[in-house]
């Protein structure tokens, strides 16, 4: 492997509820090399886990910091990591923990931000300046630049879009609440409404209920996808539901932000062929005063599931160009 010198590089590191992804990137947004391993159970692995990767990395390139791209809910300064929902990490200054851990300068970030620096700078939101991030996979994750700035809210947690209740009393979230709006634009909604269709029993010629009936435990949101391209009529339905609820969503954030560009992400959303006419059609319709207003411009990542690694190798170089030149200041 090619040896580089300097410290242009750094690793971005993707802390996801299932695997860790680390990689080194550079200023140019490129992956240089990438590691992947199963998310360890506990906080002393995951820790443990993190200073072996990097290490690992350091003794093939020259690196000059790492990012970290977290889930969960961080101070606005990204100091503590108050909350995971899938890490042990509460009230931890996990970014000062693990630099003194790692013996260099370490930056934490929330995933979907990461994801949307990433846009920003290296991928779909390059020109944008008011613009939405939108990771539809399991759940939604979402990253919001307004005026080319990361928006974290007042305390840090904005936006948590996902948690939108779009239903009052319907189906219950993982977050304590019901109704929530990724309860019914996500990949597990997708299972969740193909189920109900198939419960329905108006799709007589669906194979996806064929399947379903003989086998319950077949029916995930790959497979719902599989047959929609197919033209499956609970797939396709399953769909512009999907496509629907993405829409309305889409209308009230639009109501409350007026952005320019919107960018779908996530394993869902990269779909977007099988339901972006759905989703169109019904944000218009959500949105107030559509004839007399411009509407955003809806498109996909360009990054992809790479997008979390490498925004956070870019808040690493970020930051450590912010340390030095407060250090050349003082
Ligand atoms: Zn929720």
């Amino acid at each position: 492997m090619d040896q580089r010198t300097g410290s242009d590089l750094t690793v971005g590191i993707d802390i996801g509820g299932t695997s860790v992804r680390a990689c080194v990137v550079d200023p140019t947004g490129r992956i240089l090399d990438t590691l992947r391993t199963a998310t360890p159970a506990t906080t002393e692995a995951l820790e443990h886990c993190l200073d072996r990767l990097v290490g690992e990395l350091r003794d093939r390139w020259a690196i000059g910091a790492v990012g970290l791209a977290i889930a969960g809910f961080l101070t606005p300064d990204r100091s503590l990591v108050r909350f995971s929902p899938h890490l042990a990490w509460q009230e931890a200054p996990v970014a000062a923990d693990m630099s003194t851990r790692i013996g260099m300068p370490v930056f934490a970030e929330h995933d979907a931000n990461a994801a949307a620096v990433a846009e920003l700078h290296f991928g779909a939101a390059a020109r944008g300046h008011n613009t939405l991030v939108l990771a539809i996979g399991t759940g939604i994750g979402a990253g919001l630049i307004l005026n080319g700035e990361i928006y974290r809210g007042s305390f840090g947690v904005a936006p948590e879009l996902g948690h939108l209740t779009v239903v009052p009393e319907g189906r219950p979230c993982g977050c304590g609440k019901r109704g929530c709006w990724e309860r019914y634009c996500s990949g597990t909604a997708l299972v969740d409404t193909a189920v109900e269709l198939i419960a329905s029993q108006r799709f007589p010629r669906s194979a996806l209920a064929a399947e379903s009936d003989a086998d319950p435990g077949s029916l995930t949101g790959r497979r719902v996808a599989a047959a929609a391209a197919d033209g499956d009529p609970v797939g396709v339905a399953a769909y512009a539901d999907l496509g629907r609820w993405l829409g309305l969503g889409l209308g009230m954030i639009a109501d409350v932000f007026d952005p320019d560009l919107i960018v779908l992400a996530g394993g869902v959303g990269a779909a977007s062929g099988l339901f972006l006419d759905d989703a169109r059609e019904h944000y218009t319709a959500a949105v107030t005063g559509a004839g007399h207003r411009q509407l955003a411009r809806i498109r996909g990542t360009q990054l992809g599931e790479t997008a979390g690694v490498i925004g956070a190798a870019e808040v690493a170089r970020q930051g450590l160009a912010a340390t030095r030149e407060s250090g050349e200041v003082n």
